[in-house]
């Protein structure tokens, strides 16, 4: 797989190169040089999804990395599925949370992590991020065990809900959490410290293991092709899939699937009142505002960092802009959402809700809807509990790790004392 960076398209590399930089020169993202599509659709949806995914993956990366290999990563990374559920007449949800962390980050997380350790060799790596809550978790469980990679996770104290903070704080072994006394915007700062210091950065072999990364996305593209593959036949001519976003990674990864030949009609880019994407949609200015709370806070995002990818998708005239609308839905309809579904006797959180009430908004006569459903309703459990009104129960991750003690260290927001504490920590 060659990719070339969208910022400074001189600066090339293969998958591995760019797996393991993350990102290229200028902060610019990897972006594929070519895609290749599948002429033989039926037979490639007609497979079990290990078996697709791993048809599909070495499609996208090429001779570079031998198929048993992809097959073993694949075999590691997907042991969970992701079920098309009838919500009504239809239209579906694709349950992207059954993973170990109940979000679909846990298809991507866990499949850079697998790739990550076949292309490392052996070579030591620390993986240190900065998370508000869910991307810890989803990079803490897709890690942990993984020989010869530590990762360190920094969160800020007292910000997140205990249980989230159970979910990747309770592991030991190679995941290292530490709660710093002060907001995120902190920690990444102090992420930031870390990977401009070299003594640090070398010394440690980090790596950012962050959303960007092209390995999330190829991984991700895995999924539309099973959702589609769980549509009886003569359902599959009209898809419309609307996608709750927040930067934009997963639509990306829906396009991608597109580009390869899988038979998508519409997306719809879903978000919350962050809605820089669907004005511009409309307007053709991009004009970000100051990033708002909402109820799907894994939405509040402004500035969308894998936006460049899906203009480049459309420029290079690889998807028609035609297919694609924008749309945006507030916390009240937010709620509407989510009780219009509770009627249909499905529970869903604010992120799926949205994404079901913008498909709403769009679906036509004779349209397949799918909208993706990104998280498992427990692990939001106080705004479906107040909108509902109606108790909802743990689900097995969850239970299982909220008897746990949390192992994490606490450090103040100064540079200095991580620094003495990563190579206490991961040298001693
Ligand atoms: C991360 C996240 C999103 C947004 O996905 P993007 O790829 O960033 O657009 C949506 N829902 C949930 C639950 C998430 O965690």
């Amino acid at each position: 797989m060659e990719l070339f960076n969208l910022k400074d398209n001189t600066d090339t590399a293969s998958f591995a190169q760019a797996v393991k930089k993350g990102l290229g020169k200028n902060q610019g993202l990897y972006f594929p040089q070519q895609f290749s599509s599948f002429d033989n659709i039926d037979e490639i949806l007609s497979m079990p999804f290990v078996e697709r995914s791993v048809e599909i993956l070495t499609r996208l990366i090429g001779d570079e990395m031998d198929k048993e290999d992809v097959k073993s990563i694949v075999e590691k990374a997907f042991i969970f599925g992701a079920p098309l559920v009838e919500v009504k007449d239809n239209v579906y949800s694709l349950e992207l949370y059954h993973g170990p962390t109940l979000a679909f980050k846990d298809f991507g997380g866990r499949f850079m992590a697998q790739v990550l350790s076949v292309i490392a060799k052996g070579q030591p790596i620390t993986i240190l991020t900065a998370t508000s809550g869910d991307t810890g978790a989803a990079v803490a469980h897709a890690f942990h065990g993984i020989d010869n990679i530590n990762v360190v996770i920094l969160y800020p104290k007292g910000k997140i809900s205990v249980l989230q903070e159970k979910l990747f704080t309770t592991l030991g072994d190679n995941i290292h959490t530490v709660a710093i006394e002060d907001d995120f915007d902190a920690c990444q700062q102090l992420v930031k410290s870390a990977f401009d210091d070299p003594e640090v950065r070398e010394g440690l072999h980090l790596n950012s293991a962050n959303s960007i990364n092209i390995s999330r996305l190829l991984a991700q593209v895995c999924y539309y092709f099973e959702a589609i593959s769980q549509l009886e036949a003569d359902k599959r001519d009209n898809v419309v899939v609307s996608v709750p976003s927040g930067n934009f990674g997963n639509l990306t990864a829906g396009m991608i699937a597109k580009v390869m030949g899988l038979p998508i009609k519409k997306f719809v880019a879903a978000t919350n009142s962050n809605d820089t994407v669907p004005r511009y949609l409309k307007t053709g200015q991009w004009e970000p505002s100051t990033t708002v709370a909402t109820l799907s806070n894994a939405m509040d995002v402004s500035q969308p960092n894998n936006w460049p990818r899906i203009e480049a998708l459309i420029e290079q005239g690889f998807i028609d802009k035609k297919l694609l609308v924008g749309d945006a839905v507030d916390e009240e309809y937010t709620q509407v959402a989510m009780k219009q579904l509770a009627q249909l006797g499905y529970i869903s959180e604010p992120h799926a809700a949205i994404a079901f009430k913008s498909l709403m908004r769009f679906m036509e006569e004779g349209d397949t809807g799918i909208f993706l459903g990104t998280a498992h309703p427990a692990k939001f459990r106080e705004s479906v509990e107040n909108v509902l009104g109606q108790p909802i129960s743990l689900p097995q991750p969850l239970a299982d790790c909220a008897g746990k003690e949390i192992l994490s260290a606490e450090l103040p927001s100064d540079y200095k004392a991580l620094k003495a504490h990563l190579f206490a920590t991961l040298k001693g």
